[in-house]
């Protein structure tokens, strides 16, 4: 059944992608895996660094594949939207989402989810509604969930996607900007559209302690961000210069393997029950 690396391929004319039978297979196992709910979310704290407290915590999507071992995402977002399946999959994912920060509350440990949006589910004028029917089904309040996007997401169809998002901020749903500042009209989507949240992309803060450029541009998109009133997080913090040198910049909110990588629920329920944080 397995191909020795007798490869054929042809252009597929919707993304001119060369497929070969390895992929092909690849597809038939991600739709199947969709299908029989074999895809795992992480959750990776967002953490207070002053108080070490976890304020929030992003979800981020895995297969685990039964030959290939673990996929990240982008090994399998993009086939997931070739496919036409990456709605379905944002959903699968907000669901699981929802009900562990449902879980947890339930527990005594309230903390707001970040869930990543992909443009499909933006563009569709019944995601709100979707979103309705989650929050519903799994009981968690509107008020503890938090979408991420980002500027890829938007640009094609501003118009479209603002009215999406003034829907579903009405919810009493909050926006994160993702990424920040590494598209070309992040500032065009930050006057324009309703965000509440800025994450600080982890190319700027990867190099922060070593570059003095990049530390002005974080100065300057902390700046911007409390000016607006707006929360700032940083991302990819691994070191504790970095986190040193954010504090000093009154940027409180961080993200990153210092903190934690991304977890399993059942891991992430025993650090916040024993407060394992650093
Ligand atoms: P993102 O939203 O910017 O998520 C942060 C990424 O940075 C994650 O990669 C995370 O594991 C990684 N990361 C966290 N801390 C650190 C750090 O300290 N250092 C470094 N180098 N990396 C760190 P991941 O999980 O591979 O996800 C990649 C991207 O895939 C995400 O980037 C997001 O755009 C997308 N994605 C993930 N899950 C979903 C999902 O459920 N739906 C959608 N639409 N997109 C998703
Ligand atoms: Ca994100
Ligand atoms: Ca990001
Ligand atoms: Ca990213």
């Amino acid at each position: 059944k397995k191909d020795g690396g007798n490869h054929f391929g042809f252009y597929s004319a919707e993304s001119s992608v060369v497929w070969t039978r390895d992929q092909l297979e690849l597809e038939r196992e991600l739709r199947a895996a969709i299908k029989n709910d074999e895809l795992q979310v992480l959750f990776q704290p967002i953490v207070n660094a002053q108080s070490h407290h976890i304020a929030r915590i992003e979800a981020l999507v895995r297969w685990l594949h039964p030959k290939r071992g673990y996929l990240s995402p982008s090994e399998f977002l993009p086939l997931a939207e070739d496919i036409g399946q990456i709605e379905q999959l944002g959903e699968i994912v907000l669901k699981t989402s929802c009900a562990a920060a449902y879980n947890l509350l339930q527990l005594g440990y309230p903390v707001n989810v970040s869930v990543n949006v992909n443009p499909r589910q933006l563009l569709n004028k019944n995601f709100p509604q979707t979103i309705v029917q989650v929050l519903h089904d799994t009981g968690l309040p509107a008020k503890s969930l938090i979408l991420e996007i980002t500027e890829s997401a938007i640009v094609n169809d501003m118009e479209r996607v603002s009215k999406v998002l003034e829907e579903i901020k009405r919810l009493d749903i909050l926006i994160a900007l993702d990424d920040f500042g590494t598209g070309y009209s992040s500032l065009t989507l930050l006057r324009e559209l309703p965000i509440d949240i800025l994450k600080i992309d982890k190319s700027f803060v990867r190099t922060l302690d070593q570059n003095r450029n990049d530390l002005k541009i974080v100065q300057a998109i902390i700046g911007l961000g409390k000016n607006l009133g707006l929360t700032v997080i940083a991302e990819g913090v691994e070191t504790e210069r970095q986190v040193k040198l954010l504090l000093q910049h009154a940027c409180y909110f961080h993200q990153g393997y210092y903190f934690s990588r991304p977890i399993p629920y059942e891991a992430l329920y025993n650090l916040m029950q024993h407060k394992l944080l650093r």
